[in-house]
């Protein structure tokens, strides 16, 4: 098994390709390349119905995702806009997030479970979130 598909399957991505992996020494991020598959391509971010490309939205995007070990995780990937026939412009859909969110569905669901089953203090410190 290639080590790309290695992460991919690791961090829960279903539909995403991960292009790359690397430590961002500054802020002990592991930071994941990924960008979504070509048949889930141009998908409007609300209906995910198939959409003509409007423009490249504001670049390159982080979402927060389940940690590895001691070092914060994200997911980066391009975040271009579609112009949808009913929701008009809007940002693309991805596998691994809800549209607007900046957490992975992964992280927002163990957070979720975390919270009904525990302290909220104990979940901020083990998530490292405020
Ligand atoms: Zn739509």
């Amino acid at each position: 098994m290639r080590q790309t598909r290695v992460w991919a399957k690791g961090l829960g991505l279903c539909g995403a390709v991960v292009e790359g992996v690397e430590l961002e020494a500054w802020s002990n991020t592991v930071v994941v390349a990924v960008r979504v598959g070509w048949q889930d391509r141009d998908r409007c971010g609300l209906c995910r119905r198939r959409s003509p490309g409007f423009d490249l939205g504001r670049g390159r995007r982080r979402w927060r995702t389940l940690g590895l070990g001691s070092s914060v995780t994200v997911l980066e990937a391009d975040s271009p806009r579609v112009n949808c026939p009913e929701h008009g412009v809007v940002v693309a859909w991805v596998p691994w997030a809800r549209h607007r969110s900046r957490f992975t569905r992964t992280f927002e669901e163990q957070a979720a479970w975390l919270t009904a089953h525990s302290a909220q203090s104990t979940v901020a410190t083990l998530l490292r979130v405020t």
